[in-house]
């Protein structure tokens, strides 16, 4: 059956690279992901699976019931690409300017309607069910949190989610698995000095926000170094400072927006706490107010350990276990962290690097690709992981 699993994914190529490319010739932002999503739709619809469109404004979710009962598994992916001009000389690249799929969620796209066409036509083997979640917004929008609240996760009860990203830091061929967490609690801070301008040259009658903001920012990037244990891992970057129209004038504000990346819910609220504290005890010194918000963003993305052992162990089936690398947790967010939260599952890598053909460029690049021969191996790796979880015995 092994060999016949692979000729099936295999013949699939050419199909999954239009569709690939289709898609990444269209690329749409988060919450506007209209015509992807209608191609989505056609194709599910297409191969015979139970369609529901507009969850969460532009997201659509696919099952196919087996005839034995079972669990029920779902897949996701995100349809959504970036505000990005793709400068890529390729013969597919994003018509549209200014958006570009520098991510790859049209490779996720293509890989779950892959394994869409691959299960199909299987209903009557098939003991339990799986769901294909296809969610907008995950580039900052929280599309899967919502799709979470419109209950994508009942009807049927999902047992177990699995979800993938193209990752540039692994060649082709290779998948990632992270064993617990993967990615990190993302938030985001805005703080406000406020002083009190007038002329540059008379400082000692003012009270100069830029000054104040100078030993905050310093002071603000202690606070991992000194209050967080160095076994644990926290990032605060400011992004942003806004201030100032004039060489001679002292305004009379200060602007700081910064982003705050932890991996568990401790470090997570002392760097919150600490933030606030040096912006309130360096305000202070300088007799000045200060406004502080925080914003919670995406939560800490965490495997399910058992979860994880079942993809790294059905994929290295597929393509040997030297090819299947255990990950470290990297600081970038990811919004698959809302599924998780409510059903165990895992979360996984695939290769696309390929440095013959040039493909080395980070996500969100204007250089970003991948190398499609992953499309394939990605959607082998799915069947895969839903034959174990099902218990098929398909591969
Ligand atoms: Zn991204
Ligand atoms: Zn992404």
């Amino acid at each position: 059956m092994g060999h016949r699993l692979i000729e099936r994914v295999e013949s699939m190529k050419d199909w999954l690279v239009e569709i690939r490319r289709t898609i990444h010739q269209h690329p749409e932002l988060g919450f506007e992901e209209v015509e992807t999503s209608r191609f989505v739709s056609q194709w599910l619809e297409k191969f015979g699976l139970q369609v529901e469109k507009g969850v969460a404004k532009t997201g659509v979710v696919g099952l196919l019931e087996g005839r034995a009962k079972g669990k029920t598994v779902a897949i996701r992916a995100d349809m959504d690409g970036l505000p990005i001009d793709e400068a890529n000389p390729i013969p597919y690249a994003s018509k549209i300017r200014g958006k570009m799929h520098a991510c790859g969620h049209d490779a996720h796209v293509a890989i779950l309607l892959g394994v869409a066409k691959f299960f199909s036509p299987m209903k009557d083997q098939l003991k339990g069910n799986i769901k294909w979640i296809f969610q907008p917004a995950e580039e900052g929008g929280g599309g899967g949190e919502i799709m979470v609240e419109e209950g994508v996760l009942e009807n049927p009860k999902v047992d177990a989610i699995f979800g993938v990203h193209v990752y540039p830091f692994l060649p082709v061929g290779k998948i990632g698995i992270y064993e617990r967490e993967g990615l990190a609690a993302s938030d985001r801070f805005t703080i406000k000095i406020i002083g009190q301008g007038g002329h540059a040259a008379t400082p000692h009658v003012l009270k100069d926000p830029i000054l104040a903001a100078g030993h905050l920012i310093t002071q603000i990037h202690s606070i991992v170094g000194r209050d967080i244990n160095p076994l644990e891992s926290g990032v605060v970057s400011i992004g942003k400072v806004n201030g100032g129209v004039a060489f001679n004038i002292i305004p009379d504000e200060v602007e700081l927006l910064g982003t705050v990346r932890s991996l568990t819910h401790q470090v997570r609220e002392e760097l919150k706490l600490r933030i606030e504290q040096v912006t309130r005890g360096i305000a202070q010194s300088f007799g000045m107010d200060y406004r502080f918000d925080y914003e919670y963003g995406y939560p800490v993305l965490v495997n399910d350990s058992e979860m994880s052992t079942l993809v790294a162990s059905a994929c290295s089936r597929g393509i040997g276990e030297e090819n299947v690398e255990v990950l470290k947790p990297s600081m970038g967010g990811e919004d698959f962290a809302y599924y998780l939260e409510k059903v165990p599952g895992a979360f996984f890598r695939v290769g696309i690097r390929n440095e013959q053909k040039g493909i080395v460029h980070p996500l969100h690049s204007s250089h970003f690709d991948i190398d499609e021969e992953m499309l394939p191996l990605g959607v082998e790796m799915f069947v895969r992981i839903i034959d174990q979880y099902l218990g098929l015995g398909v591969t």
